[in-house]
C-alpha cells in the first residue's frame, strides 16, 4: 500500500507498526521450519520480482529480507513509525477525519487503511490447568528461542499449517515429542526444491522469463480454484495423490488410520510436506489424538484420556481470524465499533469497505483469504481499489467516500451464494467459519474475478461527500495513514 501510494504521487502518509520492524507475518513467525507454502515467484509483489530466491518455496528469513529490501527500494523507511501501535480510531464526522490514538500519541487522518493482517493474533485453546503448567508454554508465533528444547519432553499441540513445519524441524533435537492431533490434515507431497544458479542468472538477465514462470504458477493455482469453489469432486486427483503419499510414507496400519482425514479434501487447508509423516514415525515421537483436553500439573491430558508428563508445550493452534481484535479498536460514524457492526460475522464491500465507516479501507478484510493461492495477489487487488477510490475522491472534490449499505449487501449476498457451492461448505469445522456459521474469511471464486471487480471503482456503490464548511481545508491530495 505504501509503495503504491508513493508510486501515485501521494507522500503524505505514515505507516504505524506495533512491532520493532516491518515484515508482519514474516517478522513475527520465526519458528523452526517456518516457510511459505505458495511458490515464491507468486508469493511476492508483482512490482518487485526477486530473481534471488534460493528455493521454490522460500523460508521465513528470506521473505523477511525481501520485504526489508522492498521497504528500502521504494523509499518507505521515512514513512514508518515502528513500535507504535494503533490503540483506537474513531471517525469524527464534523472534522471528516479519523482520530487515531496510538501508544505514542494521537494522529488525525483523512483516510485510514488497515493492513493488520488476518493471521496475526495467536489463538490458544481454552483448556483448564494451562495457567498452572510449571514449564515453558508458548504459541509458535511467539517462539521462545531462549528455551532450549534439546533432550526435553515436548508436547506439540495442533497438526495444522505451522505444526507441520515445526514438528519435523524440532524432532531431531528434542527428547520426546508428543504431537496432539484434533483432526488429521490432508497432506500432499511438497514440490519445494532449490533454485539453481543457472535459473537465477536467467531470471536476472530475463525478467520476462520470471514473469512467465509466475504466470504459470498463478494459472496452476487458479486451476485448483475450480475444485475448491465450483465442484469439490475435481479435487479427486489431488486426493489420490495425498492418499498415495500417505500410503507410501506410513507403513503402520494403525498410524495410517489415525492420520487419515475424515472430511472432504480442501475443506480445511491442504498441507504440503514430505517430512511430516516420517517425523511422526521417529522413535522419539508419539501421535496422540482427541485434542488437548486439560493440563494437569506438568502433564497434558488428551480428549482420549491419555496423560503425558512434559517439560514444555508448544501451541500450533492457529490465529483469531473471524474475530479480529482490530475490529474492537475502530469506531465508525455513530460511534459503534466494527465488531458491533459485524455482530460476530465480518462483512464488507469487496472485502475492503464497510458501510458506516467512511474513508476506511481494510486490506485482507472479510472474504479475501484464499485456500489455494497467494494472498499477495488479493492484497494487490484491494490496493488497486483503494487507489481508484482516492482518485475518484480527488476528481470529484470529495472529502469522504462511504460504501452504500445496499452495495455492501449485494456483494455479501453474492459471496454467500457462491460459498454454498464450495468445498468449505461440506461440513467440516475450520477456522474459515465464524461463530454464526458463515464463511466470512475466504474468497469463493477465481482470484482474477476478484481482481476484475476490485479494479473498478463503481461510483454508484459509494456515497462521495464534499468537505463540510467546518472541516479543515482539504484541497490537497488525500493522504492515507496505514496501520500494520
Ligand atoms: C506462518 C504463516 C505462513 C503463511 N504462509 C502463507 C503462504 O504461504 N501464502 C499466503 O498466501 N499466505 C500465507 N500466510 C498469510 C500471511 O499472513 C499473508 O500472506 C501476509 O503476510 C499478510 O500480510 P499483511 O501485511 O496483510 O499482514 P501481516 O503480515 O500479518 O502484518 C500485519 C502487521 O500489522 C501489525 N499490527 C497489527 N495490529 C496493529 C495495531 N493495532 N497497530 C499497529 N500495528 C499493528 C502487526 O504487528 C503486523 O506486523 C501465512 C501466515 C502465517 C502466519
Amino acid at each position: 500500500m505504501a509503495a503504491a501510494l508513493k508510486r501515485t504521487g501521494r507522500h503524505d502518509f505514515v505507516v504505524l507498526e506495533r512491532g520493532p520492524d516491518i515484515g508482519g507475518t514474516w517478522h513475527w513467525n520465526t519458528y523452526p521450519g517456518c516457510a511459505c507454502d505458495v511458490p515464491s515467484h507468486l508469493y511476492s509483489f508483482s512490482f518487485a520480482p526477486n530473481p534471488e530466491w534460493s528455493q521454490t518455496y522460500s523460508p521465513q528469513p528470506e521473505i523477511r529480507a525481501y520485504l526489508q529490501r522492498c521497504a528500502d527500494a521504494f523509499g518507505l523507511r521515512a514513512h514508518l513509525r515502528l513500535r507504535q501501535a494503533m490503540t483506537s480510531a474513531a471517525w469524527d464526522e464534523d472534522a471528516q477525519r479519523w482520530r487515531i490514538a496510538t501508544d505514542r500519541g494521537a494522529l488525525r487522518a483523512r483516510v485510514l487503511v488497515s493492513g493488520v493482517g488476518a493471521l496475526t493474533e495467536p489463538r490458544l485453546p481454552d483448556v483448564p490447568g494451562l495457567e498452572g503448567f510449571p514449564g515453558p508454554a508458548f504459541h509458535c508465533v511467539q517462539w521462545a528461542h531462549d528455551v532450549d528444547l534439546s533432550g526435553r519432553r515436548v508436547a506439540a499441540i495442533g497438526t495444522g499449517a505451522s505444526a507441520i513445519q515445526f514438528v519435523p524441524a524440532i524432532q531431531p533435537r528434542v527428547g520426546r515429542l508428543h504431537v496432539v492431533q484434533r483432526t488429521a490434515p490432508w497432506v500432499v507431497p511438497h514440490s519445494s526444491r532449490p533454485i539453481t544458479d543457472l535459473e537465477r542468472r536467467l531470471y536476472r538477465a530475463l525478467p520476462a522469463l520470471q514473469r512467465l514462470v509466475r504466470g504459470g504458477v498463478y494459472a496452476a493455482r487458479e486451476a485448483l480454484a475450480l475444485g475448491f469453489t465450483k465442484d469439490p469432486r475435481l479435487l479427486g486427483v489431488l486426493e489420490t495423490l495425498a492418499r498415495r503419499h500417505r500410503e507410501r510414507q506410513v507403513s503402520d496400519p494403525r498410524l495410517r488410520e489415525l492420520v487419515t482425514p475424515a472430511y472432504a479434501m480442501g475443506c480445511k487447508r491442504i498441507l504440503p510436506s514430505n517430512h511430516w509423516y516420517p517425523a511422526l514415525q521417529e522413535p522419539n515421537v508419539e501421535l496422540l489424538v482427541g485434542g488437548l483436553r486439560e493440563v494437569r500439573g506438568s502433564s497434558i491430558v488428551t480428549g482420549d484420556g491419555e496423560q503425558r508428563e512434559v517439560d514444555a508445550i508448544v501451541f500450533g493452534t492457529g490465529f483469531r481470524v473471524t474475530d479480529p481484535p482490530v475490529a474492537r479498536l475502530v469506531r465508525g460514524r455513530g460511534g459503534h465499533t466494527l465488531a458491533e457492526a459485524w455482530a460476530g460475522s465480518m462483512r464488507a464491500y469487496l472485502g475492503t469497505s464497510v458501510a458506516g465507516f467512511p474513508n476506511l479501507f481494510l486490506l485482507l478484510g472479510p472474504n479475501t483469504g484464499l485456500g489455494h493461492s497467494s494472498v499477495v495477489y488479493m492484497i494487490e487487488s484491494q490496493i488497486a481499489h483503494v487507489l481508484r477510490a482516492l482518485r475518484a475522491m480527488d476528481a470529484r472534490g470529495a472529502a469522504v467516500a462511504e460504501v452504500r449499505p445496499a452495495a455492501q449487501q449485494r456483494f455479501v449476498a453474492f459471496v454467500d451464494d457462491r460459498m454454498r457451492h464450495t468445498v468449505w461448505s461440506t461440513g467440516c469445522t475450520s477456522w474459515y467459519i465464524d461463530g454464526t456459521g458463515r464463511n466470512s474469511t475466504l474468497w469463493p471464486d477465481f482470484t482474477f474475478r476478484f481482481r476484475r471487480r476490485a479494479a473498478r471503482f463503481d461510483p454508484s456503490a459509494y456515497e462521495l461527500r464534499a468537505a463540510r464548511p467546518s472541516a479543515p481545508a482539504g484541497a490537497k491530495p488525500v493522504g492515507a495513514p496505514a496501520v500494520g
